[in-house]
């Protein structure tokens, strides 16, 4: 490092460049984050020095991730969750499996996801030396759940389903996991990371959460449809003793033991999801993930009238295309099968997608 400190002026002259490298978000269709909610902004300004790590000497932040907790609860249909404010999916889909793997304590544990799993599942089960065990999808891109069921067996700790993918935007077959998992015993794990924040508010949902019986876990990030500051994930869990399996003595906190992955935590993103929640209400969702679903549409229409139909109807706002070409100057993605992945985010508004479908119908013309 610099042996003499340098002034504020050059620091943020030299920051000011850098972040003006980064990608103008309004080009940007391939991520499931957006630009926060502008009271997202201003909840985690207040609460950008406090640490969830030492719940004791925060009180008022610690009581607003309980809040947050309970809302989201409250939005999977379970009043009471258990659950915590993670830094996102990943660290969710983590502690599901270590949960899974302390509840069923066998010595060559797998477990059984869908094809279309998130690659925090790789990460969580290389981890834990867990087995991951994929199961195919249909035509729809959806978790095959017959084919799932056959993969399952003594060894198996956990089936995971998915609720929004991330490359196709679509959800599992959740009722029937949900009754294979109450058939045979085992812990189901719904990773509703994107869709979580979106099917709640959409007019006729598939069911996919806490209402199902089978249901043990889900994931939810409010970093993404939330419009939250990041990191703000959040974990829950059917009942506050699943997590009680992962505490761990915590000597010198104010806490005695923690569950938590993450020792030091931001309040800031945890109060900006509390607080986006409460400022829209349920109409305020509603409006942006209608408007977020009706932009999906539109650029699906559109892309089939240059001749490039959808490769599935998505159930969320993610769209996925057989396209090799894209113009320049867009920020877009590729799932594992090669197709044009497009994310329809709050800050991709119908004028965005509008410059993009005239800039593909140039480039196709
Ligand atoms: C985004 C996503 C994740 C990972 O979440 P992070 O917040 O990036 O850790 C996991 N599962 C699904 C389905 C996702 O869409």
């Amino acid at each position: 490092m610099r042996e003499k400190g340098c002034s504020r002026e050059e620091i943020m002259a030299y920051l000011g460049r850098r972040r003006g490298e980064d990608c103008p978000s309004c080009t940007i269709l391939s991520s499931m984050c957006t630009d926060p909610h502008p009271m997202a902004l201003e909840a985690d300004t207040l609460f950008r020095c406090t640490n969830l790590g030492d719940p004791g000497l925060f009180p008022g932040t610690a009581a607003i991730e309980r809040h947050l907790v309970g809302r989201l609860g409250v939005l999977m249909h379970l009043p009471g969750a258990g659950g915590y404010a993670t830094s996102g999916g990943t660290e969710s889909n983590i502690q599901a499996l270590r949960i899974a793997r302390k509840m069923k304590p066998v010595k060559r544990p797998n477990a059984v996801v869908p094809e279309s799993a998130h690659f925090s599942f790789d990460k969580a089960c290389e981890m834990l030396g867990v087995e991951m065990r994929m199961a195919p999808l249909d035509g729809r891109f959806r978790m095959d759940a017959e084919a799932a069921e056959a993969l399952v067996d003594r060894n198996t700790i956990a089936l995971s389903g998915v609720a929004g993918t991330t490359e196709y935007g679509m959800v599992d077959p959740i009722s029937r996991l949900s009754e294979i998992a109450e058939e045979k015993g085992i812990f189901l794990h719904v990773d509703a990371a994107f869709g979580g924040m979106v099917l709640p508010f959409l007019e006729d949902p598939p069911p996919f959460d806490f209402s199902l019986p089978g249901v043990s876990s889900i994931s939810v990030d409010p970093h993404k449809m939330g419009m939250s500051t990041i990191p703000a994930g959040c974990f829950l869990a059917r009942e506050q003793r699943m997590l009680d399996l992962l505490n761990i003595p915590t000597p010198y906190l104010t806490v005695k033991q923690e569950y938590t992955l993450a020792g030091t935590r931001p309040g800031g993103p945890v109060a900006a999801a509390f607080a986006v929640l409460e400022y829209l209400g349920r109409e305020g969702m509603q409006a942006i993930v209608e408007g977020c679903m009706a932009n999906t549409r539109r650029l699906i229409d559109g892309m089939e009238v240059l001749g490039i139909p959808a490769v599935t109807i998505p159930d969320v706002n993610v769209a996925a295309f057989p396209c090799d070409r894209v113009p320049e100057g867009w920020r877009i993605s590729r799932t594992r099968q090669g197709h044009l992945r497009l994310v329809c985010m709050p800050h991709v508004s119908r004028s965005v997608i509008e410059s993009f479908l005239s800039a593909m119908g140039e480039l196709y013309a």
